[in-house]
């Protein structure tokens, strides 16, 4: 599961509880992502082959924390390898940058959730609209590693962020309020019931920002496509 890093969402509990939310499986950036994912991992592997030994993949699917099982979280790929243990894979194929190189895209602040660090490395903005860093937190957290790699595709190339585990940031800020949306939020929609009964008896209730698409100009309607992408691929 994600969440922005601030207050969890609506569509969050959506997902959460398996209801009926709009289907976003239509969205050219959805559609772009799953097409694009395989291909994606295949080019970072075929880099990553010729420095580690006895490399191995596997697609883990909904990995759920040891301690809070209704944390969750399904990382793209774990990749192993001899020389240096396991790493949490995630793959994030930009809709609105498909067309540039993914530094430049960055550089252009096209990609605004990844920025350059005081070295002039890239790194992924924790806190960000998207929550792309709080997803890998929370996958790594379940899954008890301590490592992961970003991957950044476009029809021009990759790029590839390391991400470690930040313990102070998972223990301090995300897991008290995960904790917290779960054990009021979660539970009281559990009793009550409530936003079940909105959905099913205005659907226009449940006509928020995927809705307002066609209201949105081309730029705004992207940058949501590729926010949307988040939610599909990472719960
Ligand atoms: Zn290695």
């Amino acid at each position: 599961m994600t969440n922005s890093g601030n207050q969890p969402s609506r569509s969050l509990l959506c997902d959460i509880m398996m209801y009926k939310n709009k289907d976003i499986s239509t969205i050219p950036a959805i559609q772009w992502g799953l097409k694009h994912e395989a291909t994606a991992l295949s080019a970072y592997l075929k880099k990553f082959e010729e420095t580690h030994r006895t490399v191995e993949v596997v697609r883990p699917g909904l990995v759920t924390h040891r301690e809070y099982p209704y944390i969750r979280a399904s990382p793209d790929a774990i990749i192993s390898c001899d020389c240096h243990g396991c790493n949490i894979i995630e793959i994030k194929c930009p809709y609105k940058a498909r067309c540039m190189e993914p530094k430049q895209a960055v550089l252009e602040s096209k990609i605004d959730y990844v920025k350059i660090g005081i070295n002039g490395t890239l790194e992924l903005v924790c806190a960000h609209k998207y929550g792309y860093y709080e997803q890998v937190m929370t996958q790594l957290a379940c899954s008890e590693q301590k490592s992961a790699t970003l991957i950044i595709w476009t029809k021009l190339g990759f790029i590839d962020l390391p991400i470690q585990f930040d313990e102070q940031y998972w223990c301090k800020s995300m897991l008290p309020k995960l904790k917290q949306f779960f054990e009021t939020i979660v539970v009281t929609e559990i009793l009550t019931g409530h936003m079940k009964k909105q959905l099913d008896s205005n659907i226009s209730e449940n006509a928020d920002t995927v809705t307002n698409i066609d209201e949105t100009t081309e730029e705004k309607k992207e940058d949501l496509d590729d926010s949307l992408s988040n939610s599909s691929s990472g719960k």
